[in-house]
């Protein structure tokens, strides 16, 4: 009994599942060998959701977006009492990360207020607004090019009574915003770079600090804001901002007495990778509000409100993305690794491995105990060369096939940015997508029809 148990064990670890710490904890490993998701003390066997549903299949877990949210929000309201840190705190869910309402509603109904980044998704806001479905004090950021529909939307909800502060991005939106009678914010292009997961050499969103300087006083002024990057991969990365914006706050407050909040952005990463590292949650905000507190102090300015527009960070991890194996190909490569084709498509349905070269955990959904593994590249089935995933020239490892039936295939933290970039190359379908809740499944968009995907394009 007791050396079939460290087995197990093994395998749990092998595929490194079960680890808080990489934000596995709630994977693991059924008798029979295929992937395990907990939800609280319910657990789902996903090989009976693929079983019956089957694939391509992207399943979301909403309470995961409910639990991240109140984490986070808890989280800095309890250092702030902690450290006695005078300012208070908001946290803005930036619905470019995932705008399915599926998502969006939990994130608000825990508390998040909104970050928008387009008239389309304002408009989301006000048909909820005027349904009166959401909370009148629900605060809304607008982000992005404020085009004249993007405006007047602003000024119509501005004038229903909601909070709606746009932030001003350039000279233009400066002029444009004289008019408007509410708080402004600005945006600042902070002189700083991070490491985070891709190259931001340049940054064309909002004013220089010199420039901002230069403006001197700015009408209705309230938030000055930043966002510099990305899955920011070191605590380091949101400090070392942090201390230069709240420097250019103070400068700003001499002209501009009514300036009380600082909004930090998004950045907040997801460890990816599951053998590395990476900060947590927890710690990074305690590093926050300290920094806060004791550069405010040394600066002599009164704490500032504290935004943070975090969207990776609650959602990616909230979904999982599941292909079946549909065949192996000869690679010839130094590591003479095998391809394994997918039934989905990467440059479809997971962009970002196209994109920004993402690196994805991926796990077997069955045969997780087989001890015959392959190093192997994933190949998608579109006709592009393009599509594919070598997890950076490495390898993926996997079941041998041919000692196994059927494979499929688990890629987690899928919540963030893939749904809203995702398209049609070769008119393959989307994959279906589920909902896991309170034990139940739903299923929230079905597969796509050869019709549906044609009549998208004309036919
Ligand atoms: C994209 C974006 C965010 C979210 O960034 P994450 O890295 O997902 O946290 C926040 N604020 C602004 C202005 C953005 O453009």
């Amino acid at each position: 009994m007791a050396t079939k148990k460290k087995k197990k064990n093994g395998f749990k670890k092998f595929w490194q599942l079960g680890r808080e710490e990489v934000n596995t904890g709630a994977f693991d490993i059924t008798e029979e060998g295929t992937l395990l998701v907990r939800e609280g003390n319910y657990q789902y066997n996903i090989m009976d959701i693929i079983k019956k549903h089957g694939t391509s299949t992207e399943i979301f877990f909403p309470t995961v977006v409910e639990n991240r949210v109140r984490d986070l929000i808890e989280t800095f309201n309890a250092y702030i009492k902690v450290t006695g840190y005078k300012g208070r705190f908001h946290y803005h869910y930036p619905m470019k990360v995932n705008q399915n309402k599926e998502f969006v509603l939990p994130a608000v109904a825990e508390g998040a207020n909104l970050d928008v980044g387009s008239a389309n998704e304002l408009f989301l806001v006000k048909r909820m607004v005027e349904q009166d479905k959401f909370n009148n004090k629900i605060r809304v950021i607008c982000n992005g090019p404020k085009t004249d529909r993007y405006m007047e939307l602003i000024e119509e909800l501005k004038g229903k009574g909601l909070i709606v502060i746009p932030i001003i991005e350039d000279r233009v939106e400066l002029e444009r915003m004289k008019k408007f009678k509410g708080e402004v914010g600005i945006r600042v292009d902070l002189n700083v770079k991070v490491d985070s997961h891709w190259d931001k050499r340049y940054n064309r969103f909002g004013f220089t600090e010199e420039e901002l300087l230069d403006l001197g006083k700015i009408r209705n002024l309230a938030v000055l804001h930043y966002h510099v990057s990305s899955q920011i991969e070191r605590i380091e990365g949101f400090i070392q901002p942090l201390k230069r914006a709240l420097a250019l706050y103070a400068k700003m407050r001499e002209k501009n007495p009514n300036l009380d909040t600082l909004d930090i952005g998004g950045g907040g990463g997801v460890p990816y990778d599951k053998k590395k590292r990476f900060y947590i949650g927890k710690n990074l905000i305690n590093q926050i509000v300290k920094t806060a507190k004791k550069q405010s102090d040394k600066l002599g300015i009164r704490h500032p409100n504290l935004i943070a527009e975090w969207g990776r960070y609650v959602v990616a991890p909230a979904q999982i993305t599941i292909y079946k194996i549909t065949a192996e190909k000869q690679a010839y490569n130094k590591g003479s690794n095998s391809w394994y084709v997918i039934d989905g498509s990467f440059m479809n349905d997971l962009l970002d491995t196209w994109a920004i070269k993402q690196k994805w955990h991926v796990v077997p959904v069955n045969h997780m105990h087989s001890k015959k593994l392959a190093h192997v590249w994933l190949a998608g089935s579109s006709c592009d060369s393009d599509d594919k995933y070598t997890a950076g020239g490495s390898y993926i490892l996997l079941p041998k096939l041919g000692e196994v039936d059927e494979l499929y295939v688990a890629f987690l933290d899928t919540g963030a940015y893939q749904d809203s970039l995702a398209s049609h190359h070769c008119l393959l379908s989307s994959p279906l997508k589920l909902l896991a809740q309170n034990g139940e499944i739903k299923v929230l968009r079905r597969r796509e029809s050869p019709e549906e995907v044609g009549k998208q394009f004309g036919w």
